[in-house]
């Protein structure tokens, strides 16, 4: 049986190293910031790439090689690079393809850095961005110029559960010859894999899900060859690798990342219909309700629902800030995909800066509270949250 036709759980627990001489049943960790040649010509081999080699840790080292070939081999995709964190994925994956003068078409809700990444750092280097509406992909032509070279979006959306419909990004990408690279970073290459429909590139932040256990930071990209190619070469030079240790944590992660993911998103699934229930909350966003406007997209593409879900709390801000000071279980805290349960109020904290009008059309109210549903036992996350409503 080829690796390739083994199923989900196999691939993440089975894709790992040769072992050394010591027969280690579990990966060590191979803290070394440089590796040994044999003499002259293994090294100039080495350095022309004569021969798969580990030279130096910023290159590339076994941890990192393992993290790698398991999301590889998760999303379906021929090569990738290893990030020390997500924002460093995204930002080198743009520099190693885009030269000045070149375009982008972006979704208008992306990840705050990433916003901020193509409207403050990018047009530094005369690289624009344009923004189409999540509520209105169908105005996405409208936006794509001559020199534009990538389409980016992430879905399902941060901070409030929208879905874009891969499929037909995929098509407007192929149409137009454009990159298409999705942040698929709250659906975890367990619940969609965007190559499937016609993604080039996959980007995760490894820091949420991945890890799961808000231990440590990482990133990757992962997709076509030649793009991965010039990906790597840039990152080598300009330093922005994993560490093994961290790329060591992520690997055993993904051992687990099918069974955890399974039970986030029973927990968030359990939450949401709660919240659907209950006389204090307006609108509850979840792509696995079926009140979730995308809803049968979010079903053609995604396995499970995920971990967030995002509702309209009754009186705006003020009730929004007061539900966040009666928490008592849940964390107050920025990162989501954690096993333990997190809770934020956008308009108040991450995207007080803009204005309303700016936060509706990312669709964000002034009463949407986002809860990264962890693993704790599920009725006591829905206890929590209802005492805090009333
Ligand atoms: C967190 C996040 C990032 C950035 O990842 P870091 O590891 O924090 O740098 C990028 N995209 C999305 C969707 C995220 O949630």
């Amino acid at each position: 049986m080829s690796e390739t036709q083994f199923g989900f759980e196999t691939k993440a627990i089975r894709t790992q190293l040769e072992r050394s001489q010591y027969q280690e049943h579990s990966v060590p960790l191979y803290l070394t910031s440089s590796f040994l040649f044999e003499d002259a010509e293994d090294m100039r081999a080495s350095f022309a790439e004569e021969k798969e080699k580990n030279i130096y840790s910023r290159f590339s080292n076994p941890n990192t090689n393992e993290f790698i070939d398991k999301i590889c081999q998760m999303e379906g995709a021929e090569a990738g690079y290893a990030f020390a964190t997500g924002m460093a994925a995204v930002y080198s994956t743009f520099a190693a393809l885009l030269n000045s003068g070149d375009h982008i078409v972006s979704a208008s809700s992306v990840f705050g850095s990433t916003h901020t990444l193509f409207t403050k750092y990018f047009p530094k280097w005369n690289i624009e961005t344009s923004y189409f509406n999540i509520n209105e992909p169908e105005t996405i032509e409208n936006f794509i110029q001559p020199n534009t070279k990538i389409l980016y979006a992430e879905s399902p959306t941060n901070p409030a559960v929208d879905i874009l419909d891969l499929k037909y990004l995929g098509k407007i990408a192929k149409k137009h010859s454009l990159l298409l690279i999705i942040d698929n970073c709250f659906a975890t290459p367990y619940l969609q894999n965007p190559i499937q429909f016609g993604a080039d590139l996959v980007i995760h932040s490894a820091t949420k899900l991945i890890d799961g256990q808000g231990r440590v930071l990482g990133g990757i990209t992962v997709g076509r060859e030649d793009l991965i190619r010039e990906i790597y070469l840039f990152s080598r030079n300009t330093g922005p690798s994993l560490s093994p240790f961290n790329a060591w944590v992520l690997s055993k992660s993904l051992e687990t990342l099918a069974v955890r993911v399974e039970k986030h998103c029973e927990n968030a699934l359990k939450v949401a219909r709660f919240l659907e229930s209950h006389t204090n909350v307006e609108l509850v966003k979840y792509p696995f309700l079926k009140s979730h406007p995308q809803h049968e997209i979010a079903k053609k593409q995604m396995r499970l629902g995920g971990n967030i879900v995002a509702f309209e709390i009754k009186g705006g801000i003020e009730a929004g800030r007061k539900f966040i000071d009666k928490i008592k279980l849940c964390s107050l805290s920025a990162n989501l995909g954690d096993t333990r349960t997190i809770v934020t109020h956008p308009a108040s904290t991450t995207h007080s800066k803009l204005t309303e009008d700016e936060r509706l059309a990312v669709s964000i109210t002034d009463g949407l509270v986002r809860v990264s549903v962890g693993l704790e036992t599920v009725q006591d996350i829905i206890d929590d949250l209802k005492q805090a409503l009333e």
